[in-house]
């Protein structure tokens, strides 16, 4: 039962420090949720803020690059188209044709991003400076004439088409030739090579490799991309938007090929051109989703840092102190000698006195108390046991069973160290009759009056007890067979002469023997009943010895 006891204590123990971890855990995973949550939230924003400052920027250095790239050549267009070498070059070839060419070599070597000038016209001229055009080309097909026709009187705006002889990709202006009466001549035309700015709205920021800058055109068509495949095709077609880039600039989104893109743009109102950069959203994700799970890293490292240390102070503060507590309690119940925890020479396991200290000290004392005082009322009860165990219930004399051990003590005293004892029966005469006579209730009364005689005349070395019914037993130490029978006839002559509750004299009989190392303590008692019996056939009321 004990240990049982003691395996639910500990099982407790083990609850409450069980229960501080899980509440301990469930605080830092509860914490670490609402940071991670927090974190992902803030660095979300602020990553996608940052994407876009990022992009912006791009955005704008591509924007001014283009600007200053293709502006002097669409006024470069605008300026050649006004001129009448170039509009009459063919119609007027002798004048004309020779300061059309040296105008489109002087406007080529000022500006330093041109591939080429060249016009064409209607008869199919083609008028360019060291350039010798492919068999059979006819300037009237070329894309770049095609697209002035459509724009006129406009500017056509960077059409991209790859050159007849290289290949290479170039981006073209032209507009048509005219005369005052809208008579279309010819169209003249400025191209570019792509392949510089291409470069550069490809090239990919340090910070984010997914992203490029690309260009359309008034009509939506991509003219600008690093992904050739994609250069003339409809934008509005390739991609996956909302969005339908009206406004002069501003943050917009798109997918493109599964991809979700965060994108930024704006509009060249003076080519009619559309420039966005853009950056891969998983991309930026991808930082974020590293950036989150370090910060969560740090704060679960933190946190059992500090789930530790918390743990370890709440161990050392409280459970370790309260099992200290359940040692001294268990002590104090058991009553075993308890270890004195507060001694300096016996320091107490626990690291710090504590309030639980005082409240082991508190419930030690307390213990302690109820002990002493259930340990008195369990000695007084004893001793109540005992005596009534030892007495007899009427007379308030031993009983038989108590002056049996007294005798035999005495009798083996006798044998051991020598001396003697003497042993003395009584028994009332004609005791029958009274009961007889008063009833049984007197006869009680009766019995305690002879008692109280025996008890006024003994000496107080003497044992006095009830034998029997109206029977008694004196022992006398130390007391020789002449010492008891006087002893004996004392008390007979003082029964004689009491004055007793039933109106009636009593006497009593005696028979007395005294140690005898030969005989048994059974012997002497059997002696002492036979002197009795002797005393009650010789005519009762005497003393036989
Ligand atoms: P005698 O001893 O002189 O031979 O005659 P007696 O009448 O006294 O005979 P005995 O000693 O044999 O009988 C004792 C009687 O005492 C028997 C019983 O009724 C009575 N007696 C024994 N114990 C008690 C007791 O505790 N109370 C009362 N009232 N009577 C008792
Ligand atoms: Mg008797
Ligand atoms: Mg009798």
């Amino acid at each position: 039962m004990k240990k049982v006891g003691r395996l639910v204590k500990r099982e407790r123990i083990k609850t409450l420090k069980k229960s501080l971890f899980v509440n301990l855990l469930f605080l830092s995973v509860v914490m670490v949720l609402l940071f991670g949550a927090l974190m992902s939230t803030i660095l979300y924003y602020s990553g996608v803020n940052n994407a876009y400052a990022v992009i912006h920027n791009k955005n704008q250095a591509a924007t001014n690059y283009i600007q200053g790239n293709f502006t002097p050549l669409r006024s470069a267009v605008q300026f050649l188209a006004q001129k009448p070498e170039v509009i009459y070059a063919v119609e007027d070839p002798l004048l004309q044709k020779e300061k059309a060419l040296s105008l489109f070599e002087i406007l080529k070597n000022s500006l330093p991003n041109i591939n080429y000038i060249y016009s064409g016209y209607e008869d199919g001229t083609l008028l360019i400076n060291d350039y010798s055009p492919p068999k059979g080309y006819d300037p009237r097909k070329r894309p770049w004439y095609l697209a002035a026709l459509k724009t006129a009187p406009d500017i056509s705006g960077g059409i991209p088409y790859r050159e007849a002889k290289t290949s290479e990709w170039l981006v073209s202006f032209s507009k048509v030739l005219t005369d005052d009466t809208d008579n279309i001549y010819g169209v003249i035309a400025i191209d570019s090579s792509m392949d510089a700015v291409t470069k550069i709205l490809s090239e990919r920021d340090p910070a984010y490799s997914s992203s490029y800058s690309f260009v359309v055109d008034g009509e939506g068509t991509v003219i600008i991309h690093h992904r050739e495949d994609l250069l003339g095709k409809e934008f509005k077609k390739i991609v996956d938007t909302e969005d339908d880039f009206s406004r002069s600039a501003g943050r917009t989104g798109y997918i493109f090929e599964q991809r979700s893109k965060i994108a930024y743009h704006t509009r060249l109102e003076s080519l009619g051109w559309i420039v966005v950069t853009v950056v891969d959203k998983y991309e930026i994700l991808k930082f974020l989703i590293v950036k989150i799970l370090l910060s969560i890293a740090v704060v679960i490292a933190v946190s059992l840092l500090v789930g530790q240390f918390i743990s370890r102070t709440l161990s050392n503060n409280i459970i370790a102190p309260l099992r200290t507590l359940e040692q001294r309690v268990k002590a104090a119940i058991s009553g075993s000698s308890q270890t004195d925890y507060h001694d300096p020479t016996n320091p107490p396991s626990v690291s710090r006195y504590n309030e639980i200290d005082s409240i082991a000290n508190a419930i030690e004392e307390l213990t302690e108390r109820a002990l002493f005082r259930k340990n008195q009322e369990l000695e007084t009860k004893n001793e109540l046991l005992e005596k009534l165990s030892q007495t007899d219930y009427l007379t308030g004399l031993l009983n038989r069973r108590k002056i049996y051990e007294d005798l035999e003590k005495e009798y083996q005293r006798a044998m051991r160290y020598g001396g003697t004892f003497s042993i003395i029966i009584f028994d009332i005469d004609w005791f029958k009759s009274i009961n007889d006579t008063y009833g049984h209730d007197a006869g009680d009364q009766v019995i305690k009056e002879v008692a109280d005689i025996f008890r006024s005349m003994l000496r107080t070395t003497d044992s006095l007890a009830r034998w029997g019914g109206e029977e008694f037993l004196i022992l006398c130490p130390g007391t020789t067979l002449e010492g008891s029978a006087a002893i004996a006839q004392k008390i007979q002559a003082a029964i004689g002469e009491n004055r007793f509750s039933v109106p009636r004299k009593l006497t009593i009989s005696a028979g007395t023997c005294e140690y005898n190392s030969s005989l048994s303590l059974e012997d002497l008692l059997i002696a002492a009943d036979r002197k009795l019996y002797e005393a009650k056939s010789r005519g009762r009321n005497r003393v036989v010895f």
